[in-house]
């Protein structure tokens, strides 16, 4: 298996050369990933990239590692979540537009798209990388789903409106990705993105790597936006920023490491990919009967009551960092065809 993809000598997004390669993480136990930082848009990226096998090693392993323990009250109570916000989503493109074509990238288990599809006249697709979640997806949701990614899943429609959830930063050819992208969505057309911003996100990764304790993540974080890395990928294939900030300044102080806080420690027992993958698989999917999947659209946690309470207006007063400084731990962008 080839663990990695070529060596770049220019930043996937702005194509300068000013690349500095000065920090280290492992993913999972066994394999280093070296990080590139473009002093021009600020973006971090693994350098080389992780190949497709690789990830979908890890993807498995990560898997696994997340069901370990969980049993099917939190397995239901996450779907619900899930189920609400595509709810509140539904509202929204509602008022927008009567009609239109909605896409979900990366859908996982795809109640959110369920969620989505319950409150709207859209019609919904999904887009899903896993094979066994795709089949869920399409027989027990009922909702279209592609099988594989973006870059390598021809769609042939357009779409109105993309969600692309904690999905950008997994990519390891982005440009390929942001192509298909653009070439997917209607004149007019939106996408909705979130993803970690690496100013702020990569922070404590830097300081525990200069300590000599390099954090190891089984998350593939490998193409860390900056806001003006993303905004840049955005405007080289013709879409513009409708609205955007960053959220998520909670742990600021520790992630900066300011007045001392959040001080790198040694890391112990930090998984390895082989252990976790080869864990019998603890398939919560089959349990999700059509009497399970009735109950949770009509669960009293799914209510507008709900809503209103645990989700909009949380949102509403949110702190919402305006995204050129640059701090806040997650970017928020709708953008625009
Ligand atoms: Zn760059």
């Amino acid at each position: 298996m080839e663990k990695f993809l070529e060596i770049q000598s220019s930043c996937p997004i702005c194509h300068s050369r000013d690349l500095t390669t000065n920090l280290e993480l492992r993913y999972w136990r066994e394999n280093v990933l070296h990080f590139s930082d473009c002093a021009q848009c600020r973006a971090t990226f693994a350098n080389p990239m992780p190949s497709d096998e690789l990830i979908s090693q890890g993807n498995t392993a990560l898997v696994r590692y997340y069901q370990k323990d969980k049993d099917f009250t939190q397995e239901f109570r996450e779907a619900r979540q899930a189920y609400l916000k595509g709810k509140i989503l539904a509202r929204r493109l509602r008022r927008w537009k009567k009609k239109g074509k909605f896409l979900e990238i990366g859908c996982y288990q795809g109640f959110f798209a369920l969620g989505v599809k319950d409150h709207c006249d859209w019609e919904v697709e999904t887009l899903e990388i896993a094979a066994p979640l795709a089949q869920f997806i399409r027989g027990s949701l009922g909702i279209p789903c592609h099988q594989g990614t973006l870059e390598t899943v021809p769609l042939e429609k357009k779409y109105d409106f993309v969600a692309c959830y904690d999905l950008i930063e997994h990519i390891n050819r982005p440009r390929d990705f942001l192509v298909n992208l653009a070439k997917i969505l209607n004149e007019g057309g939106r996408v909705e993105i979130l993803t970690p911003n690496t100013i702020q996100d990569f922070a404590f990764n830097r300081r525990a790597y200069a300590a000599g304790w390099p954090p190891t993540i089984v998350l593939n974080h490998i193409m860390n936006f900056s806001p003006q890395a993303l905004e840049l990928a955005l405007k080289q294939v013709g879409l513009k920023i409708h609205r955007w900030h960053c959220f998520g300044v909670r742990h600021v102080l520790k992630d900066f490491g300011f007045f001392g806080m959040g001080k790198p420690t040694p890391v112990k027992n930090n998984p390895s990919m082989q252990e976790f993958m080869v864990l019998p698989e603890n398939s919560l999917l089959e349990q999700w009967t059509p009497q399970k999947i009735q109950e949770l659209r009509t669960h009293p946690k799914v209510s507008w009551g709900y809503a209103l309470l645990k989700e909009i207006l949380p949102k509403l007063f949110r702190l919402r960092v305006p995204a050129r400084l640059g701090i806040g731990h997650e970017i928020y962008c709708l953008a625009e065809k």
